[in-house]
């Protein structure tokens, strides 16, 4: 039927028939807050293209976790800056290193929030690339051994789940090997993307020479997302992530379709850096704008979101 028996203004009249009839909706259930995780006591260090983000060191991060878990917030995902770097990135599977610190600190004091962590090498090594060097290039396989380390030392340390976030092929598999109980939240689709920027600067992880285009994906590339999450899928991954998120609406889409696991998306920093900067210079309401972004990335299927906004959701909804 069209005009005039339909008539879709209908619906819209007012608040209550627009929730009614609502679609899509966002819940404190459905997102995680990154938190970096630094050396030394009270220090909470700002992050200039990251406006409301901080370093924090573990007691700080523990303080952070009871405000996040008294305004519901129910998950957090874990990134470290260690005091020193070396080659291979030995400080990401340090027993006393600084994730597996703030772990056993959380674990302790925050018994009721969920702990994932980041597991890549990239802010331990002194390279800032995300494995162990063969000339100018990440070694695949000699990665792989200390990705697993990374994730066992992770595990022992408290975490719920492990994030792989370095890209090699086959890193998924080889952690599922050793921890064959822990659910693996795999970045199966991480693009080399521009939208990363502030979270090198919050993470000290920018490489020191070239990019990360050898081992990260192409964004010119939906069907290779596909292929990507298969193989994860094949190799025990329990949930599939895309990264970043707004830009690849379509492949978060497609990857809802054609796959029955929980799909998650990582709206990444740069995605939350561009609104507050335009809401700081008062060209949007950043409540407004990161509403619609999060609820966009919902509605083109990912259950979860990592993001920046996780608190102040809180306040919003
Ligand atoms: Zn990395």
């Amino acid at each position: 039927m069209s005009f005039p028996a339909t008539r879709l203004r209908r619906l819209r009249r007012t608040d209550t028939l627009r929730a009614l009839v609502r679609e899509t909706s966002l819940s404190l259930d459905d997102v995680v807050m990154p938190l970096f995780a630094c050396p030394g006591e009270s220090v909470v260090r700002p992050v200039a293209g990251l406006p409301g983000i901080a370093q924090r060191s573990v007691d700080e991060i523990v303080r952070e976790a009871h405000e996040l878990t008294a305004a519901g917030v129910r998950a957090v995902l874990l990134f470290g800056i260690p005091d020193s770097k070396d080659a291979d990135g030995s400080g990401a599977w340090d027993d006393d290193g600084i994730v597996q610190r703030a772990l056993r600190a959380l674990r302790a004091e925050a018994p009721g929030l969920t702990l994932l962590t980041d597991v890549c090498l990239c802010e331990y090594t002194e390279h800032g690339h995300c494995g162990t060097l063969d000339g100018d290039s990440v070694a695949n396989d000699e990665t792989l051994e200390s990705l697993v380390r990374t994730a066992v030392s992770h595990v022992e340390a408290g975490a719920d789940a492990v994030c792989p976030s370095d890209m090699m092929d086959g890193r998924v598999g080889a952690i599922r090997s050793a921890l064959p109980e822990v659910p693996i939240v795999s970045y199966a689709v991480k693009y080399a993307s521009a939208f990363y920027g502030p979270f090198r600067e919050v993470a000290e992880s920018a490489p020191s020479f070239g990019d990360r285009r050898g081992y990260q994906m192409d964004p010119a590339n939906a069907r290779e997302a596909l292929q990507e999450c298969a193989l994860d899928l094949e190799e025990g991954a329990d949930v599939l992530m895309v990264k970043p998120a707004l830009p690849y609406l379509d492949v978060i889409r497609a990857v809802r379709e054609r796959f029955d696991s929980p799909v998650w998306a990582y709206q990444v920093s740069g995605e939350y850096a561009m609104v507050r900067a335009a809401a700081d210079a008062g060209h949007l309401e950043e409540h407004r704008a990161a509403l619609e972004a999060l609820t966009a990335i919902k509605r083109a299927g990912a259950g979860t979101i990592v993001t920046y906004w996780a608190k102040d959701l809180a306040r919003w909804l």
